[in-house]
């Protein structure tokens, strides 16, 4: 447990000059970890208060007929303060359980028109009419990978794109693949993003109009966790956007993911 990390740094000066450079990263990389323990570790002990909490205020909404009104405008107060936490906490856990373990564990051969269809279901729920959601599948091959993190992955931009795009804004889910590699991809023709924003919208609780993503119930972590999926699936998101033009978040996967045939459950893997 007691292993020194180092980082090495080569530097070239001309033709035959070189300067290496070691650093001890020991503690550096020590109190990174303590700091992802204790948001994983804080998430998953706040979650039960809240369950109660979300609990009771669900008997009393119940209730709120019986209740003078100001009570009842309070309690619906509370219960929507309550759900925006709970999002907030399962989505900091989320992120902080991506960061911990190395992944791969429950990698599957998934059917990527299965799991669009999917997401297209939830997402036109939230949409409520609102929006035109399609799916396009370009190719008839797999993917190999965690579905439960690719879904949460792809759900997360396509709940985006409900979230951003505005009424009346066509979404589209696609998957596509090629000789080098494949990619799952959810475009509207929304207001787009400033390339300003781009290059900073996967930090942590980075937005580009702070007050509007409270009020569409973001939690800020949506794109960091993208990120983080892809990692584990040696991917990559690539943001396409200019202001007025709609968006495209692209999952560019390499093409070592690609599998052929049906999709198969993961304790049948060879
Ligand atoms: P959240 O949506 O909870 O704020 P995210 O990490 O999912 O957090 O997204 C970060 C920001 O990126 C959003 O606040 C929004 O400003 C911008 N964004 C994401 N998706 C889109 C989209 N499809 N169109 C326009 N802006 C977007």
């Amino acid at each position: 447990d007691e292993q020194m990390i180092l980082q090495f740094q080569i530097t070239l000066y001309g033709d035959d000059e070189r300067l290496l450079m070691a650093r001890d990263i020991t503690r550096l990389h020590r109190l990174e970890q303590m700091r992802r323990d204790f948001v994983a570790n804080v998430s998953h002990e706040l979650r039960t208060p809240l369950t109660v909490l979300a609990g009771y205020l669900e008997t009393y909404g119940d209730m709120a007929d019986q209740l003078p009104p100001r009570l009842g405008r309070g309690i619906a107060q509370m219960q929507s303060q309550t759900t925006r936490m709970q999002n907030l906490v399962n989505d900091l856990l989320l992120l902080s359980r991506l960061e911990i373990d190395r992944g791969g564990q429950d990698d599957t051969r998934l059917d990527p028109a299965t799991l669009l269809d999917a997401v297209r279901r939830d997402a036109e729920a939230l949409s409520a009419g609102r929006h035109h959601l399609e799916v396009v599948v370009e190719d008839p091959r797999g993917l190999q990978g965690s579905e439960k993190e690719l879904h949460s992955a792809v759900s997360n931009l396509a709940f985006n794109a409900v979230r951003y795009a505005g009424e009346g804004s066509r979404i589209v889910l696609r998957w596509r693949a090629w000789g080098e590699g494949a990619c799952l991809e959810v475009e509207d023709d929304g207001e787009g993003i400033d390339p300003l924003h781009i290059p900073r919208l996967t930090e942590r609780f980075y937005r580009v109009d702070k007050g509007r993503s409270t009020a569409t119930g973001g939690t800020g972590l949506g794109l960091a966790i993208v990120k983080h999926v892809l990692l584990r699936h040696d991917a990559r998101l690539e943001i396409d956007s200019r202001p007025g033009e709609g968006a495209t978040f692209r999952c560019l996967f390499p093409a070592t993911r690609l599998v052929d045939g049906q999709p198969q459950p993961a304790t049948q893997r060879a």
